[in-house]
């Protein structure tokens, strides 16, 4: 940390140091100094401004805006992508603009099958509920065969980001990463900001019979995930599926063969996030927030605010143990290519859920009733959420309609302190951000238009 900040302070210095000269040169030399850094404050180089969230706690997010000339990259291929990134070790400060579509896969789910001995049909056969029963996971000849055909196609779709990054789409570009997962693994000090992600798919989902009461198709890629890493910033971002819908998936043993997992999910005492002006659609498993009821506490503090969901199906977030500040979000639960809306925002295991200023568009077929839920451990506290307009108290909804075991706690252990730019009011979400958020809003300057 101490030598993030010594570096910024460095380049603010170097900043100053040729603003002076410039003005110097340009015969000013009287006028006060009055410069500010802007020279480096282009879309690429910006910082997460003050107070933004929990990301801007401590000594702040950056990401690689200290990078020297040497270490900021424009990438269009996969290649490139990967030569940038480097090694997960190497914390250099660096800036990697996305600059068109990368495609991540390296080859086809049938190439990165070939000679494991996996097969879908044979697969099937082996675990069917009818044979293999629903008390244990699978394992044996075709589990095995699965699992390297999966770890095959992971060395084409995962990217491992290192600390001081910023990973930022070019103005203009249609900046996109398909098919890939961003995966930040203790990470600290991360930007990732104008991409859109087209979900990872992944070709080899596992059966699970003992996930839930009826078992569940896992897939094993989120679009970014963070693992265990702190001062992180993804701000207008788009996150979608595609090309492959969950709609133009069969079901197996009677659920849905689920080739995509989270879009942006914060696991494994993972702590001190800001997810901003992001637009998420067309999916299920949108952010998960901790990823068991034993993850960290303590850690998992997140901010998300002015993002977009529409044709999202659930988990935005799913909430467990942190302190979790969700404000000024727009949401619409239409079913949208047939992503039906279940539920928005759940906290359990404890989670400590400020909830305010956020705006729900209802759609005839889903009940106020549907927009929050937990487990009888989780909290949501927070006021001003606005249901088509009006006033309402969606935890309060929830709980009426609740059994006694699930019931959320309306009381919180805390009180936001970092939320710049909040808005005391969530009526005018519906029009400012239908133009404000998501990949492609933003211009060089960082700014929207
Ligand atoms: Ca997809
Ligand atoms: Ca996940």
């Amino acid at each position: 940390m101490a030598s993030r900040t010594h570096r910024r302070s460095l380049r603010t210095r170097r900043t100053a140091l040729i603003s002076a000269a410039a003005v110097a040169a340009a015969g000013l030399g009287a006028i006060p100094f009055v410069m500010n850094a802007s020279a480096a404050t282009d879309l690429a180089h910006q910082a997460l401004p003050a107070k933004d969230g929990w990301a801007a706690s401590g000594t702040g997010t950056t990401g690689g805006a200290a990078a020297d000339s040497a270490h900021v990259f424009t990438v269009s291929t996969r290649a490139q992508l990967v030569a940038a990134l480097g090694s997960a070790s190497n914390t250099t400060a660096k800036i990697i603009q996305i600059k068109g579509t990368i495609t991540a896969n390296t080859g086809t789910c049938d190439s990165y099958a070939s000679g494991t001995g996996y097969s879908l049909a044979a697969y099937l056969k082996a675990y069917d509920p009818s044979t293999w029963g629903r008390s244990k996971v699978p394992s044996g000849t075709q589990e095995t065969a699965r699992a390297a055909a999966q770890a095959k196609q992971a060395k084409a779709v995962t990217f491992t980001v290192p600390s001081n990054t910023t990973i930022v789409g070019v103005p203009g570009s249609g900046a996109t990463l398909l098919g890939g997962s961003l995966q930040l693994k203790s990470a600290d000090n991360v930007i990732i900001r104008n991409l859109t992600f087209d979900s990872p798919e992944d070709c080899f989902p596992q059966w699970d019979p003992t996930d839930g009461s009826t078992g569940n198709w896992n897939s094993a890629y989120d679009a970014v995930t963070l693992r265990t890493s702190t001062h992180v910033w993804a701000d207008h971002n788009t996150f979608t599926d595609g090309p492959t819908l969950d709609s133009a998936e069969p079901a197996y043993f009677g659920r849905e063969y689920q080739i995509h997992d989270g879009a942006l999910d914060i696991t494994k005492g993972s702590d001190l996030v800001t997810v901003e002006r992001n637009r998420f659609t067309n999916h299920d498993k949108t952010t998960l927030i901790g990823s068991s009821d034993t993850d960290s506490v303590g850690k998992l503090r997140v901010s998300i605010h002015h993002n977009v969901y529409t044709g999202t199906v659930q988990r935005a977030p799913l909430t467990r143990i942190g302190q979790v500040h969700i404000y000024n979000n727009y949401y619409d639960t239409t079913k949208v290519n047939g992503y039906a809306h279940s539920y928005t925002v759940n906290s359990r295991a404890g989670a400590q859920i400020v909830l305010e200023n956020n705006y729900w568009k209802l759609s005839a077929d889903r009940k106020v009733s549907q927009l929050v839920n937990g487990d009888d451990t989780g909290a949501i506290a927070g006021s001003g959420n606005l249901v088509n307009g009006t006033v309402t108290d969606v935890a309060a909804a929830y709980n009426a309609a609740a059994s006694s075991s699930k019931q959320l706690k309306t009381g919180v252990n805390w009180a936001p302190h970092l939320y710049a730019g909040r808005e005391s009011s969530a009526k005018n979400l519906p029009a400012s951000l239908a133009t404000t958020t998501g990949a492609g809003v933003l211009n060089s300057a960082g700014t929207v238009g």
